[in-house]
């Protein structure tokens, strides 16, 4: 097996579980690639021989974002719902459905080119990991499809029928569907399962109903919840031992004491409260009181249409209270928590080699440059692309 240096690095990110400092941080340090793994890390003075060495020129090396949480299989577009709701109007659950019209009427050929380019797009600000939801199909047949989609990219696929009641539809039959035929025809498709539990989109009971048929067959569950206001949908998650709970915008501490007792990731979306002028969710509450936080873009065409983990790490910084050390180990190893994953979101002997090289000498550029393109290098599974 071939192996690769990776030295000169001002400053290596390796969020390493047994560090002194959170993000495991290195400064003059190198690292080993063996095949699609790490090997070794550690100062530059240090680091064992290797086949060949690549220096980075001393700028700074993280691991790849693992963003949690996107909507990547859809068509059309809404920028002038986002205009108009620039211009005042207030965002709502069922604008999902204009895109769901345009999804059902796209080819498979142009949604899996679509996502493609979203994916290739994600991967340029380093992006390395991606989850993929369902949810603008809304029929047997194009949920299913939407999922086969995304398999193409990502093992981390998500099976979310129970993303709003479609048009035609009450909402007992829409979740005996989705419980039942919809499900049966997406599973095999789906590693996870979701719900929006929202007002407007559905109540406790139905995501309830949503999630244990999901996990009855094998899938694992996730949720959206307390986005537009407080409700049921994170003490539900915590109850149920999901692996993650997202949004979490509007939390009694009733919820941030289950967060904490279970253990579900909170993975909060700041891009969303950018894209709809709402307000951020208290990263800092959820962090002081020991919660496990991730950041995730949900890059969808309808409250958030950014694809950037930078930038979600930028805001965190700026409007939740995290430190920068904070928000980047939520995109990494918060993210790769939040998938169940150890493999990913650390640069650890062992671990998968997806690594970032920063146009930068330190992480913190992350959010100190908003805005700034600082994707030096990707590297996937040891190679660099
Ligand atoms: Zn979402």
């Amino acid at each position: 097996m071939s192996s690769t240096l990776i030295t000169n690095i001002a400053e290596l990110v390796t969020n390493d579980p047994h560090a002194d400092d959170l993000l495991g941080t290195v400064q003059d340090a190198a690292l080993v690639v063996e095949g699609s793994t790490v090997a070794w890390t550690g100062p530059a003075a240090a680091a064992p021989a290797a086949d060949q060495q690549v220096d980075v020129g001393g700028r700074a090396v993280i691991p790849g974002f693992v963003d949690s949480h996107s909507h990547l299989v859809f068509a059309g577009d809404r920028s002038a719902e986002f205009a108009a709701r620039m211009a005042g109007e207030s965002y709502a659950a069922g604008g999902i459905r204009t895109t769901v019209a345009a999804t059902r009427a796209a080819t498979d050929e142009q949604l899996t080119g679509h996502v493609a380019r979203l994916v290739s797009e994600m991967r340029s600000q380093g992006t390395t990991t991606v989850e993929i939801k369902s949810g603008y199909g809304l029929t047997v047949h194009d949920e299913a499809r939407s999922l086969a989609v995304a398999r193409q990219f990502t093992e981390e696929t998500t099976y979310l029928g129970a993303h709003v009641v479609p048009e035609g539809w009450t909402p007992e039959e829409y979740v005996a569907l989705v419980t039942g035929p919809m499900l049966a025809a997406c599973a095999p498709h789906a590693s996870w399962v979701d719900a929006f539990c929202e007002t407007g989109a559905f109540d406790e009971d139905q995501s309830r109903a949503v999630l244990r048929a999901g996990i009855a067959v094998g899938l694992r569950g996730r949720l959206h919840a307390n986005q537009l206001g407080e409700g049921p949908g994170v003490r539900l998650a915590c109850e149920l031992g999901l692996t993650a709970v997202d949004h979490c915008t509007y939390l009694s501490s009733d919820d941030v004491g289950a967060l904490v007792d279970s253990g579900t990731i909170a993975t909060l979306l700041p891009g969303v409260e950018f894209s709809t002028r709402q307000p951020y969710p208290d990263a800092r509450r959820l962090l002081d009181a020991g919660v496990r936080v991730a950041l995730a873009s949900d890059c969808n065409p309808g409250s958030c249409y950014t694809s950037s983990m930078p930038l979600c790490v930028a805001l965190a910084v700026r409007e939740m209270g995290m430190t920068a050390a904070e928000a980047l180990y939520a995109a990494t190893a918060g993210g790769a928590a939040a998938l169940d994953r150890d493999d990913v979101g650390v640069l650890t002997p062992g671990g998968r080699a997806d690594l970032v090289v920063l146009e930068a000498p330190t992480f913190v550029h992350l959010a100190y440059r908003p805005g700034v393109p600082l994707t030096s290098q990707v590297w996937v599974a040891g190679r660099p692309v």
